[in-house]
């Protein structure tokens, strides 16, 4: 069956850069305003006295076509005088966040402060940027992840990853706080209403785990009908890029696409993994989940959309 026969709505659960990679694959195939994307808000955080929501941001700007694309993250040729002037000040400013980046997080603090939700500011930030894809926080409760390091020391995931450059001796992944909130305003009626729904190649621990933390959220993937695709964020054993390994062995999950599908046992019915990890497929079957081999290393457009394309056809013969 091909993409285009497929029926819409389409709900993606996302991370930042991978998720984001995948996504803007996913509507050169599909109406865009079709997809919504649940994004993932435990790396939010407080930095220079505004509200930072690092994978919100990743998905709008990326989506807007307007991302840093060196970095993934941030906005194509923005400057950094802000921080280095907060930095010049004697002020912590290994965040590096850019100018026009925080006027957009400064923005969100003030409207938050009106009484605003996270969902409302995500969504006219959205619009500011001219994306029609939904984009919707996870929660609008505080979901702060925190990593458990050797000599119990806690820190935020952003301390982890941004200021101490995501050190190998990870205990545990704290996610106390996701699994307390409430899903976000519309995450259980997209959920609901869901054709398919589609786990990003994103990071499972840090980015797809606080989503699958809320109970709520885990109770309706159980009881959606829509087929449930995931993609492996690990690729010949190694993560793509970033820390998914140090975290995956911290919390005892296989840094494979085996781990990964462990990981989703339960949730998922099928799992995209790369043709690196050809030889896993049976065993990953043998435990009920569906599978299929691509190239999964969206090094430009072309390969994420036919990756977005394999994901939804495989979700339509599920259904
Ligand atoms: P972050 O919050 O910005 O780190 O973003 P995500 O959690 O969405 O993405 C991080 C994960 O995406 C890492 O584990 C990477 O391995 C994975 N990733 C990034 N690019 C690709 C890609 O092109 N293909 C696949 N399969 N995974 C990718």
């Amino acid at each position: 069956m091909s993409a285009q026969t497929l029926s819409t709505p389409i709900v993606s659960l996302c991370g930042g850069v991978g998720a984001a990679r995948f996504l803007r694959g996913l509507v050169g195939v599909v109406e865009p305003g079709e997809v919504t994307a649940i994004v993932n808000t435990g790396d939010d955080r407080i930095f220079y006295g505004v509200h930072v929501s690092p994978d919100l941001d990743i998905v709008t700007y990326t989506l807007a076509g307007r991302v840093d694309a060196r970095k993934g993250y941030g906005l194509e040729g923005d400057s950094y005088e802000m921080v280095d002037a907060l930095g010049a000040l004697g002020h912590e400013s290994w965040f590096r966040l850019g100018d026009r980046d925080f006027a957009n997080s400064q923005h969100r603090t003030l409207r938050l402060r009106e009484g605003a939700g996270l969902g409302r500011v995500t969504d006219e930030l959205r619009q500011r940027y001219g994306v029609s894809t939904r984009i919707l926080p996870m929660s609008e409760d505080p979901c702060a992840t925190i990593v458990e390091l050797e000599g119990g020391r806690r820190v935020h995931f952003e301390e982890y990853l941004a200021r101490d450059g995501a050190p190998d001796e990870v205990t545990g992944v704290d996610l106390g706080e996701a699994r307390r909130a409430r899903p976000g305003p519309g995450v259980l009626d997209a959920l609901r209403d869901a054709q398919a729904i589609l786990i990003c190649p994103s990071n499972p621990i840090v980015s797809i785990g606080p989503i699958l933390a809320m109970p709520e959220v885990r109770d309706a993937l159980k009881r959606s009908r829509a087929p449930v695709v995931a993609i492996s964020p690990i690729v010949g054993g190694a993560p793509v890029k970033g820390p998914a390994d140090r975290l995956m062995r911290g919390v005892g999950v296989e840094v494979s696409a085996r781990g990964v599908a462990e990981f989703y046992r339960g949730l998922i019915d099928a799992l995209i993994l790369d043709e690196r990890d050809a030889d896993l497929a049976a065993e990953i079957e043998a435990m009920g989940i569906r599978t299929q081999v691509r190239d999964t290393i969206m090094g430009d457009v072309a390969v994420a959309q036919q990756l977005a394309k394999a994901a939804l056809s495989l979700a339509a013969s599920l259904r």
